[in-house]
């Protein structure tokens, strides 16, 4: 990754401000500049553009954006390289401490000390938070060797540290399965990855990739319901749960360990979104968008992981494109196309995400399905569209293109997407 200096000298004003370099922060800031603002600024708080990218060194990245198969660094290198062709200002080791209502950007840096600049746009492009212990409430004593996932995968890869010697992992999301191998590799015995559901909660290339090829097992239905270590870890209390997922206390039992690893989610970054009066989703936690990937607050947009925690950070860069690109587009002084549809969540969907479009244009739309479909699916959107896929599962953001002839003879203003499997369609 090339290592940025940064500007000299700060704009007192920007056409766009993008706020965290990540993969949603660069195609924003990319398209913006190619929908003609003249000057971007992109600014992130670490040393290094790159975003969750950079600590994410195993395959699996770029296979749609590039065609490629890339490492995660490969990929923040590649999408860097589009940043500099743009002359975009790049502004690292720089926190965003705020955006008020009139655009104004504080930024705290060493570089530039606190420094305020204007925005005509701003895109917020901050990413998720991993939820922690306290979110999830597990009982017990407070020694050290409990990490979330990613905070470990940051050790192991970029600053050389081992958590420990024999791990237990709760969750079955991405980072943990990644990291189950990762540690593995590095010759961590990994106890297993526990789940409190009765599937994976990541994607299935990495529960073959990750544990079935390195033998580590994977406890569906059950939870970690206790820590126990005076200064480090030595062990945690493992139970299976009920249907309703309540632990069942008469089947638990100890699993020694000095190092636990929770991958239980992810929480957008929606802080800035929240404090500029943005609407939230209560389901994906992040602010709601229109099909310009435009707050709820004008001017300022927001994309990917702050808006919902995608699976592939391809779909990141795409959706962020839009973002850029619109941000762009109002900074020199274009009228946005207004939405005029409202897309609501149906039968086993959880969210769609931009919550609006227009039927003027052609939009691709993303949602997760509440329960795994492990057969023929259909996928409606109201009566305007419906398409067949062989199986649906929650850790995989399905994706639907709506082209404006879908929508010529639809007069309604809301439609709803649902996923249902086949044969209960037909019924
Ligand atoms: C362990 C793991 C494995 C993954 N594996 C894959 C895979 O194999 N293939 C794939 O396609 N995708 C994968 N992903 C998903 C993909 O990496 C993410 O979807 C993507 O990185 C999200 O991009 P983002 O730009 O929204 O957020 P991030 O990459 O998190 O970037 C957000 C940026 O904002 C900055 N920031 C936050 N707050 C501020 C602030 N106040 N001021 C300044 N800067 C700020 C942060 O420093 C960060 O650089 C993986 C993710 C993880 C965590």
């Amino acid at each position: 990754m090339p290592v940025t200096d940064a500007p000299r000298h700060l704009a007192t004003h920007y056409d766009v401000v993008v706020v965290g370099a990540g993969p949603a922060g660069m195609a924003a800031a990319v398209g913006a500049r190619e929908r003609g603002a003249e000057r971007v600024l992109l600014v992130d708080r670490d040393m290094e553009p790159g975003g969750i990218l950079l600590q994410c060194i195993h395959a699996g990245f770029g296979l749609h954006e590039f065609r490629e198969e890339l490492t995660g660094p490969e990929y923040a290198q590649r999408f860097f390289e589009r940043v500099l062709e743009q002359e975009v200002d790049v502004l690292s080791g720089a926190h965003v401490a705020d955006v008020t209502r009139d655009l104004r950007v504080k930024l705290l840096s060493t570089a530039h000390g606190v420094t305020t600049v204007d925005a005509s746009a701003v895109v917020l492009g901050l990413g998720a938070r991993e939820r922690t212990r306290a979110a999830i409430h597990i009982p017990g004593d407070r020694p050290s060797g409990v990490m979330t996932a990613g905070l470990a995968q940051r050790l192991v890869n970029l600053e050389g540290y081992l958590p420990g010697r024999r791990a237990v992992i709760l969750g079955s999301g991405d980072i943990g399965l990644v990291m189950a191998r990762r540690l593995a590799l590095e010759g961590v015995e990994v106890v297993g990855v526990y789940e409190l559901l009765p599937h994976a909660s990541g994607l299935t290339r990495n529960v073959v990739q990750c544990l079935d090829d390195f033998d580590i097992p994977l406890h569906l239905s059950t939870t970690v319901v206790g820590v126990h270590g005076r200064q480090r870890l030595e062990r945690v209390t493992v139970a299976p749960v009920d249907e309703a997922r309540r632990a069942v206390m008469a089947d638990a039992h100890d699993v020694d360990c000095d190092t636990l690893l929770l991958s239980v989610g992810l929480v957008p970054d929606a802080d800035l979104a929240r404090s500029l009066g943005a609407r939230i989703d209560p389901v994906t936690g992040g602010p709601i968008v229109d099909s310009s990937m435009q707050t709820t607050f004008p001017g300022v947009f927001a994309a990917g992981n702050v808006v919902h925690v995608n699976d592939l950070a391809d779909w990141v860069s795409r959706e962020s494109r839009v973002a850029g690109e619109a941000a762009g587009a109002l900074a020199t002084g274009a009228r946005l196309v207004e939405d005029d549809i409202r897309l609501l969540p149906g039968e086993n969907v959880s969210y769609v995400v931009p919550q609006t479009i227009s039927r003027t244009r052609t939009h691709t739309v993303s949602f997760r399905v509440k329960q795994p479909i492990y057969g023929p699916t259909v996928l409606r959107v109201g009566d305007v569209h419906r398409r067949k896929v062989r199986a649906v599962v929650p850790p995989e953001m399905v994706t639907l293109k709506l082209a404006p002839r879908l929508l010529e003879g639809f007069r309604g203003s809301a439609l709803r997407i649902d996923a249902v499997p086949e044969s209960e369609e037909a019924r």
